[in-house]
Parts: structure tokens; C-alpha cells; sequence
């Protein structure tokens, strides 16, 4: 594949229901979207989804921005087979995995229209339906929570994820689980908030019945991780610790978990984020596709990487009203607890025009051939 020309569109948007975790509170983005155009003439589109205010593992998104247009320059100028694309050959430039994934998945959007195919279809996926769970931040009481949980409920939703942090665990997690009642799928996520010193409170969380805790401890901290999963029955699942198929294999050979959240975009791509999730299956861990707050561009391609076989656990992949009051595409909506995933080719939608018209989008070319 050659490429004819590579273009940001940025446009601000603000969150209808801002996410507070233990990081910070994710209240606006800008929507960072990557239009690419083949010598052929076929456009693919790809999502930036690097966090702005709110730090994660990775580059933020002004940092991103900056990688976008130097790897622009350093792809537009090469023939491309897409299936290759994996974050560690971009011709010896590492990390800026944010960028990359963005690059990459609108080269893979382009590869599929070309082809005439879904991208469902190109990346293997077989699920028409996908039954997404949804994440629920700290809130600032218990009332407050519990008006939130039963908004999810009565949207649908299946399953829910809480973010938790010292001082707001185990009795928030408590109250969840009376309300949802027993059966139902509850899962935590600390975003690196507990250190060694709270062994006891995160053991207390297997009372609750909670599927997994994801992330407890900070990223680079494999051996508290694998201490932990040797000492409680709950499973850890790993998120910000996994950024490479190298982190993957170092947390597989300490037992650090038994649950990996594979985002495309932190692990810099497509096929990063399939090789991982072949690598875990492998090695007995269950899988499941996290999100980062993507507009419909990014979330429908997430939603084909997640109609693979071998995801075994719900995705964090919401309806669009989730996060944002108006989509920049054709909104992803939740029927029976379910989002369809596009069948129509490419990743089946594309920016409508308000995006376009928005008094303050910046458009920019990053490389013309
Ligand atoms: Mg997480």
C-alpha cells in the first residue's frame, strides 16, 4: 500500500458524564482523528486517544500530537503492508505507542475498504454482537453511586467495572454488589492507587464476588503483583503494566495475573494487540478489550478487534451516550445489552459533518506525497 496523503482533524468535545479515577477526572478531550488516503484513493480513519490532563502510561496527547506528525513523515514515504505493522518494526523508532495505533489503524480501515471486507472480516473476527460492560468512576458519595449503577442498569449494561482508590473500596464495592445482587458481573479497577501496604483491604474485595481487580499496583511493579495474586483468590488482571509483548511475557512467567486488558492503543496497535491476545490465550490468561474514552472512530475498531474468538471477558466498550452527548460518527448504540459491530467495510463509519464544521476543528496535512 502507498500513501497519497496523511491528515489530522482535531475537534474538542466534552465528556456528558465525566470519568474520575485515581489518575485525575477526564471531563474534555480533543478528539485527535488520523485520515489517511492510498494512492488509490481509498480514506481510512484512526483515532488518537492519548489522555489530555489525566496521566496513563505512555505519551499525553500534546506529546502524541508531536509523534503523529513525525511518524507521518516516516510512513507516508514507505510501502506499507499493514500486516507488518507491529510497534516495534517502525524502522527503529520505539514507543510513542498512541501515535502508532492511530497510524495504524486507519492504514488498517484503508487495507479492508480496499479489499472490500469489514474489518471484522480482515482481522479474523467472527461475533455479529458484542456485549460491552461499563465502567463507573469514584464518585463523591454513596448516593451518588448508586444513582449512577442504576442508570447503567436500566440502560442495559451487564456488567460493571468500578474505579476504586484508598478510602473509596471496600464499602462502595459492598454497596454495589447489594444492589446489582449476587450473580450479576462486577469487576475493579485501581489505576495503580494501592501499594504493598494495602494487601489486607484488597483481600477483603474477594468477599464481594468481584471477577477481577484490575491494575492495584503501579505499572513497572510486576513482583507486588505477583505477591498479591499468590496470597488471594481473586484475580488480578494487568492493564498499565502491559504496554509490550515483553511486559506480557515477564508478567506470564512471575504469575503476576490471570486477566490481561488489551488496549490497541496503549500497545501501539492492531497487530500488537492480537499477537498479545494469542500469546495470553495461549498461556491460559483470559483477555478482554479495554477502552479510553474513544469517539466512534476508535471504538469501532476496537468493537472488531473484540468480535475475535479468544476475548473471553466483556470489553470496556460502551455505547457512544456513554461519554459523548454527540459523536463525531454515527452513534454506537446498546440494544438487549448489546452494540452490533459494523459489517459494512472498513470499520463500517466514518466522521460525519459537523466535525468538519466545528467553529474551532484544526485541520492539518502531516504528509502529502
Ligand atoms: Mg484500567
Amino acid at each position: 500500500m502507498r500513501i497519497e496523503s496523511i491528515k489530522s482533524i482535531r475537534v474538542p468535545v466534552s465528556l456528558v458524564d465525566p470519568l474520575r479515577t485515581s489518575h485525575g477526572t477526564h471531563s474534555n478531550r480533543i478528539v485527535s482523528l488520523v485520515e489517511i488516503t492510498t494512492s488509490d484513493g481509498i480514506v481510512g480513519w484512526g483515532e488518537d486517544v492519548s489522555p489530555d490532563g489525566v496521566s496513563y502510561v505512555g505519551d499525553s496527547a500534546s506529546e502524541s500530537f508531536a509523534s503523529l506528525r513525525m511518524l507521518a513523515d516516516v510512513v507516508g514515504k514507505r510501502t506499507i503492508d499493514v500486516a507488518e505493522m507491529f510497534s516495534d518494526t517502525w524502522w527503529g523508532i520505539g514507543g510513542r505507542h498512541f501515535a502508532k495505533h492511530a497510524i495504524e489503524s486507519a492504514l488498517w480501515d484503508a487495507h479492508a475498504r480496499a479489499n472490500g471486507v469489514s474489518l471484522k472480516n480482515a482481522l479474523g473476527g467472527t461475533l455479529e454482537l458484542v456485549t460491552p460492560g461499563v465502567v463507573i468512576g469514584v464518585h463523591d458519595s454513596l448516593d451518588a453511586l448508586e444513582a449512577s449503577v442504576r442508570l447503567r442498569l436500566a440502560e442495559g449494561y451487564q456488567r460493571i467495572k468500578l474505579k476504586i482508590q484508598p478510602g473509596w473500596d471496600l464499602v462502595p464495592v459492598q454497596h454495589v454488589r447489594h444492589i446489582v445482587g449476587s450473580t450479576f458481573t462486577l469487576q475493579v479497577d485501581a489505576n495503580a492507587a494501592y501499594t504493598p501496604t494495602n494487601f489486607d483491604v484488597l483481600h477483603q474485595l474477594q468477599d464481594f464476588d468481584v471477577q477481577f481487580i484490575e491494575q492495584p499496583f503501579v505499572a513497572g511493579d510486576l513482583q507486588s503483583h505477583a505477591e498479591f495474586s499468590s496470597l488471594t483468590s481473586t484475580p488480578i488482571c494487568l492493564d498499565e503494566s502491559i504496554v509490550n509483548i515483553n511486559d506480557l511475557m515477564s508478567a506470564i512467567e512471575m504469575n503476576a495475573c490471570r486477566v490481561v486488558n488489551i488496549k490497541p492503543s496503549r500497545v501501539g496497535g492492531l497487530c500488537d494487540a492480537i499477537r498479545m491476545q494469542e500469546v495470553a490465550v495461549s498461556h491460559g490468561l483470559d483477555v478482554w478489550v479495554g477502552g479510553m474514552l474513544e469517539t466512534g472512530v476508535g471504538r469501532a475498531s476496537c468493537l472488531a478487534l473484540a468480535s475475535r474468538a479468544g476475548f473471553t471477558l466483556t470489553p470496556d466498550l460502551s455505547a457512544s451516550n456513554r461519554y459523548f452527548a454527540t459523536d463525531v460518527t454515527e452513534p454506537f448504540v446498546l440494544v438487549d445489552g448489546r452494540i452490533a459491530v459494523p459489517d459494512s467495510e472498513g470499520i463500517g463509519v466514518s466522521p460525519l459533518p459537523w466535525v468538519f464544521q466545528h467553529p474551532d476543528v484544526k485541520i492539518e496535512t502531516l504528509f502529502s506525497a
